[in-house]
């Protein structure tokens, strides 16, 4: 007769979160790429100096176009708009989350369902940039990072303050 399940039903509800989507929420239609993924540590090859070439086919279904690299076992897999490849192989592998494009080489993280930006994920840049001399023959424009000046501006003001 008595149900033993009853404890862990609402006794709170805090709305804190509500705040949140509101923020983050999907109003303009283009979503930022993330800056951040928890996932990097588990899911990035330990050699991203070697890829396979942009115009390789899908693995599976030999799909010239729209493919996609894993980035922790450099499988090249077809989207989601062809034959979903590497849908699949991020569903038997769940570890295998970060897949990067051969069509514009954004980064995709399957965990955070989200884009994310290589330019501002230091892990991501080297096969960014790897993937973008492939495709493009060259390196990228890279973004100024602003990490880069701090380290000069540190000689300004005096060295003979030392507190006691
Ligand atoms: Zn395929
Ligand atoms: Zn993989
Ligand atoms: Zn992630």
């Amino acid at each position: 007769m008595s149900k033993e399940a009853a404890s862990s039903s609402s006794l709170h509800t805090t709305e804190e979160e509500d705040d949140e989507l509101l923020l983050y929420g999907s109003g303009s239609g283009w979503v930022e790429p993330r800056t951040h993924c928890y996932h990097l540590d588990n899911s990035l090859s330990s050699d991203l100096a070697h890829i396979p070439n942009p115009d390789t086919c899908c693995y599976r279904c030999q799909h010239p176009q729209e493919n996609w690299v894993c980035l922790r076992c450099k499988d090249v897999l077809c989207s989601r708009f062809v034959n979903k490849h590497m849908l699949e192989h991020h569903q038997n592998h769940n570890d295998h989350c970060l897949a990067l494009s051969y069509s514009d080489l954004s980064v995709w993280c399957f965990s955070c369902n989200a884009y994310l930006d290589a330019q501002v994920i230091l892990p991501l840049r080297p096969v960014y940039e790897t993937a973008y001399i492939l495709k493009f023959g060259e390196a990228p424009p890279f973004r100024a990072v602003m990490d880069l000046h701090l380290a000069d501006e540190n000689t300004e003001g005096s060295t003979s303050g030392n507190q006691s």
